[in-house]
């Protein structure tokens, strides 16, 4: 025979009236929207151990059983009106559309922990002050900043974002509100408002519409007053797959293939805020799916990673990396990520590791994946087992996409500022045999290099390039965030003079009508006057971004390499002016000289694209005989 006990419900003969004014966004956050709306609750705060939920109707036992099982919290209804939580939840699960429009604004901005400001709130802190601190920090988190930097001036205090790595400015303030709104944001980040003098690290929790946000707060003393830098830490950071930075498929999967090595060790390079964190911590959680046991040692952990043991390494306290990594070492870790490789110690470790059955990621700060391996020689790493222990270095960078909108002329969606989110660009070397060997030998990074591209790493300009091409971004862009390789200077051999016969010029259009056809005539005409001495080959046209349509030569004359190429560009997009020739075109020693024929409105993309691709670039409109007349005083400048 079983008891039945009734259900006892005292606890709600006295539900309290809902006081939305305690809503925390953090508790909020814990129940799933699809509840709240289904059930008419909004979850208040946490009070004693027991989630404070406000309801219209405190019976409803069904509610209270969801919403304890979907949270995981002992529920205490909070009466209020069904139309006013319908409300509440309004405000505080906003829709997805609403969420981003900055019209909305002013915005709330509830503070959240870090803030010693309830019990110090003063006088002298006025209501403005802190509406304009606020408005400050909602307007850059909302506009999708990292960092937002306040800064007395001369003129004013500027206030700047740094949006997708960029640095610009956002408003210029008033120099009297200065003292007001420092202090403001020293209260709010736990900081001494009385020490102007030295600088100083907080941080500091807000909520802007429902959303939690940490700030990381730091100010220094400069001239004009105490400059201050707040850094948004973006909380999805750490939850970013692989998929999700934005790498080029193939990119992906060669890191993942790199990722599947149960051993060695794998480094990620770039220049700060080149998104290595990201990448690594993607690597991370892809590893950890596997089931082993995965340990960092980080200096700062600005990311909690569920599931891992993050180390946070304390120079001044003796837990240095290479201490930390020793101690993990006794832990029995599989993965291991150590923040940075800095001193010889921690690279020993590190190496040490790698070569015994773990495997190691860590970063660097070089700008090439070949010279990772320079580095860590540097450091002092012994070349035999850094040729063992490396197995892969990836050198990335981020580079902002052209605003969708408009094509980077700057409009509403962008800011006018032409571009719009970022994705990311990666040179990923691989180990091979012929690597070890040269690593192991000491080879400079030029022969790494080397035999990195022979096992088909493309270079990061180059991956950048393709982007260009195919206008996902632009070639400023490129430039700002990779060095542009020298360009090799064609220095033919004396000894591969040119052969006797013609010269031979290759013909090809990536455009068919009038133009392509006049200037084709005109070219023809213009040799035919030259008895002789000049032979214009007719190629296949370009084809967008690839060879031109191969074209054999001539039927029962061998195949003779051409001395030039002359081609007429599409306008468009500028992977147009794109030239791949024919194999049989192209002399191994003495490379065909190349002359790209710009269309009328090229843009100085179109030319910059264009000047990579060709030797000269002359405007379409240019007679034939003046460019054949070009290419003959160019070759024979060129010594033919
Ligand atoms: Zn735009």
């Amino acid at each position: 025979m079983r008891l039945y006990r009734p259900r006892v419900i005292s606890t709600h003969d006295r539900a309290s009236r809902a006081d939305f004014s305690r809503t925390d966004p953090a508790v909020v956050a814990l129940l799933d929207e699809r509840w709240a709306r289904r059930f008419g609750v909004l979850p208040l705060c946490l009070d004693d151990g027991a989630l404070l939920v406000a309801t219209s109707n405190p019976l409803d036992l069904d509610a209270e059983r969801a919403v304890a099982f979907a949270t995981g919290h002992r529920v205490r209804w909070a009466e209020a009106p069904a139309a006013e939580i319908a409300q509440q939840i309004a405000r505080w699960y906003p829709e997805v559309g609403t969420r981003a429009e900055p019209a909305a604004l002013p915005v709330e901005v509830q503070h959240l922990g870090f803030d010693s400001s309830s019990r110090e709130r003063t006088a002298d802190e006025s209501a403005s002050a802190i509406q304009l601190v606020d408005q400050l920090l909602a307007e850059g988190i909302q506009a999708g900043a990292s960092d937002i930097h306040i800064e007395p001036e001369e003129q004013g205090i500027a206030v700047r974002h740094r949006i997708d790595g960029v640095l610009r400015q956002s408003r210029l303030l008033a120099r009297a509100l200065a003292p007001s709104l420092v202090s403001r944001v020293k209260i709010l980040s736990g900081l001494d408002i009385a020490d102007r003098m030295r600088p100083q690290d907080g941080r500091a929790r807000i909520a802007v519409r429902g959303t939690v946000v940490d700030l990381r707060v730091s100010t220094l003393p400069a001239s004009h007053g105490e400059k201050i830098v707040v850094r948004v830490l973006d909380a999805s950071t750490g939850l970013r797959t692989l998929d999700a930075i934005g790498f080029a498929d193939a990119d992906v999967t060669r890191i993942r293939s790199l990722l599947d090595q149960r051993e060695g060790l794998v480094l990620v390079t770039g220049p700060t805020g080149s998104g290595k964190t990201t990448t690594l911590y993607a690597a991370l959680r892809e590893v950890q799916a596997r089931g082993v046991n995965v340990v960092t040692v980080e200096d700062p952990i600005e990311y909690r990673l569920p599931g891992i043991v993050q180390v946070q390494v304390h120079e001044k306290a003796g837990l240095t990396f290479g201490a930390a990594l020793r101690s993990i070492m006794r832990q029995d870790p599989d993965v291991i990520l150590v923040g940075e490789i800095r001193d010889r110690e921690t690279a020993e470790i590190a190496i040490q590791a790698a070569l015994t059955g773990h495997l190691v990621l860590s970063t660097l700060h070089t700008n090439d994946a070949a010279s990772a391996i320079a580095r860590l020689v540097d450091i002092g790493a012994a070349s035999y087992q850094i040729a063992t222990a490396v197995k892969g270095v990836v050198a990335q960078r981020l580079v902002r996409r052209l605003c969708a909108a408009c094509a980077g002329t700057g409009c509403r969606e962008c800011g006018d500022v032409g571009y719009r989110g970022r994705r990311a660009i990666a040179e990923i070397l691989v180990a091979s045999p012929e690597f070890e060997r040269r690593v192991a030998a000491g080879a400079p990074p030029e022969s790494v290099a080397e035999a990195a591209r022979a096992n088909g790493c493309i270079p990061l300009w180059e991956s950048g390039l393709a982007l260009v091409r195919r206008g996902e971004t632009s070639i400023d862009e490129l430039r700002r965030v990779a060095a542009e390789p020298a360009r090799q200077v064609m220095e033919p051999p004396a000894a591969a003079r040119p052969v006797e016969g013609p010269t031979r010029i290759g013909w090809t259009s990536a455009r068919s009508g009038a133009v392509s056809g006049a200037l084709r005539a005109q070219l023809l005409a213009a040799a035919s006057t030259l008895s002789g001495q000049v032979e214009i080959v007719q190629l296949g046209a370009a084809t967008p971004g690839g060879a031109p349509e191969s074209t054999t030569p001539a039927e029962g004359t061998a195949p003779r390499p051409l001395d030039a190429v002359v081609t007429l560009a599409a306008l468009g997009n500028p992977g147009h002016a794109s030239l791949e020739l024919p194999e049989w075109c192209v002399s191994p020693t003495r490379p065909p000289l190349v002359v790209a024929l710009a269309p009328e409105g090229a843009t100085g993309e179109h030319l910059r694209l264009l000047g990579h691709d060709a030797n000269v670039v002359l405007p379409a409109t240019t007679h034939g005989r003046v460019v054949l007349a070009t290419v003959l005083a160019l070759l024979r400048w060129r010594g033919g």
